[in-house]
C-alpha cells in the first residue's frame, strides 16, 4: 500500500479577504488593493524591522494566492480541493494524479487515474 500525502492547506481567499463566491473581477481588485499596501516600495523607511518583515510575508502570500485564483485552471483546482476537504492525493506514474475524497476512500476499492486509464486498488484497514 503506497502513502497517501495530504496537501497542505491554505485558504487563500481569505489571505484576499475574499468570499470563496466571489468572481474574478472581484478577487482582481481585493488582490489590487493587497498588493500595493503590501507592496516593499511602498513602506515608509521608519517602520521597525519586524513590520517590513510581516509585510513581505504578506506580499508574498497575497501574490501567491492571486496566482491560483486569478488562473481559471488552477482556482478550478484549488476549488475543488477545498470542496474535498480531506482529499488524499497520489501520482501515478504517468504524471496524473489520483484523487479520493475522505468520505470516498471508505466506500470506494479502485481509484483511476486522471489522465490515464491506471488504476490503483485501496486496501481498507479496519
Ligand atoms: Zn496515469
Amino acid at each position: 500500500m503506497m502513502a497517501f500525502e495530504q496537501l497542505p492547506k491554505k485558504d487563500w481567499y481569505s489571505i484576499l479577504g475574499a468570499d470563496p463566491s466571489a468572481d474574478v473581477s472581484d478577487l482582481k481588485q481585493k488582490y489590487q488593493k493587497l498588493i500595493l499596501m503590501y507592496h516593499p516600495d511602498k513602506q515608509s523607511t521608519d517602520v521597525p524591522a519586524g513590520t517590513v518583515e510581516e509585510c513581505i510575508q504578506k506580499f508574498i502570500e497575497v501574490d501567491q494566492a492571486w496566482k491560483i485564483l486569478g488562473n481559471e485552471e488552477t482556482k478550478k483546482e484549488y476549488d475543488l480541493q477545498r470542496h474535498n476537504d480531506h482529499s488524499f492525493f497520489l501520482s501515478c506514474r504517468c504524471g496524473g494524479k489520483y484523487s479520493v475524497s475522505k468520505d470516498e476512500a471508505e466506500e470506494v476499492n479502485l481509484i483511476s487515474c486522471d489522465t490515464c486509464s491506471l488504476i490503483i486498488e485501496l486496501l481498507h484497514y479496519s
